[in-house]
């Protein structure tokens, strides 16, 4: 499972671009996901990902997090190449899943988040990733 990116829950999306900028990072998009109400900016550099999420409106999770653990690693995601098969696996294994009201992430990727009690403290985001793993799906039309 190759490392996707990694997720920082920010107080202020402008503020942390210019320091991921400082870092070494180029911004791709900021992107607002209403139903998970998170502000999102992608950055990356040399094939390497950062999420900065901010919350986006009452009742945002990531408020809730800035409020318990202030700014700092939200979440880290992995790539596989079947999601469902993934979660069918976990689910086998009693491992605890959280459930979204939307499963899509960005660029319409299809998501899944395994709870940080079944991950030792960690937050595990899995994002289904066509160019992982051994079946290549050539839907070119
Ligand atoms: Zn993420």
């Amino acid at each position: 499972m190759k490392l996707d990116h990694v997720g920082i829950a920010v107080h202020s999306i402008e503020a942390a671009v210019r320091s991921y900028q400082q870092i070494g990072f180029t911004l791709d998009e900021i992107v607002t996901i209403e139903e998970q109400k998170v502000r999102v900016a992608v950055l990356a550099a040399d094939g390497s990902r950062v999420e900065l999420l901010e919350p986006a409106g009452a009742g945002s999770p990531i408020q809730k997090y800035l409020e318990k653990r202030g700014e700092g690693i939200h979440h880290l995601c992995f790539q596989v190449s079947d999601l469902r098969q993934k979660i069918e696996e976990l689910r086998a294994a009693s491992m605890q899943l959280i459930s979204l009201p939307s499963q899509t992430g960005l660029e319409g990727r299809k998501i899944a988040f395994l709870h940080p009690k079944s991950a030792h403290g960690a937050l595990i985001e899995l994002v289904e990733c066509e160019s992982q793993g051994s079946v290549q799906h050539s839907s070119k039309s």
